[in-house]
């Protein structure tokens, strides 16, 4: 979703959603809709504050909090203290970069998911988030724990 929004068009897509447009999440929604790319929510605080400083942490973090809710941006939980907020709504993978910090998309059709287990009785599968997570192959490896694992989680 990479386009410049008018005033008209962010006002439009937080109604479609249910979000009442007040300016600060007007601000909020121009930051992360600016180009495809995946923010942390302190990085959205920053970008949000860059020209003058009028939007509190509280603000930024409840109004990331309705966004999600609604649909409007996809919340990319990497582990419980790396969570990322996410423009891209349509299905898609991600690549995560254990010594960077940084995500990456991953389309769809890149990753074959092969045979997936029938869900439970009385269940259908809603999505499936793929994670894979990666480390430089020429830094130390003295955490190869996680190398190269991917979580899978479907809701
Ligand atoms: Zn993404």
């Amino acid at each position: 979703m990479a386009k410049q929004y008018s005033k008209m068009e962010i006002i439009r897509e937080l109604r479609e959603h249910h979000i009442m447009p007040t300016h600060q999440r007007m601000e909020i929604f121009k930051v992360l809709f600016a180009k495809p790319q995946h923010l942390s929510a302190d990085q959205v605080l920053e970008k949000v504050n860059k020209h003058d400083a009028h939007v509190s942490k509280a603000t930024v973090y409840n109004t990331l909090g309705v966004f999600s809710r609604r649909g409007l941006v996809r919340e990319v939980i990497v582990d419980p203290t790396k969570i990322f907020y996410d423009p891209t709504t349509i299905p898609h993978h991600h690549i995560y970069n254990m010594d960077t910090g940084t995500l990456t998309d991953l389309d769809v059709a890149e990753l074959d998911m092969g045979t997936l287990p029938a869900p439970p009785a009385g269940t259908r599968i809603e999505g499936i988030d793929v994670i894979v997570r990666v480390r430089s192959t020429t830094l130390s490896q003295s955490d190869t724990n996680n190398h190269g694992q991917a979580a899978v989680v479907a809701e």
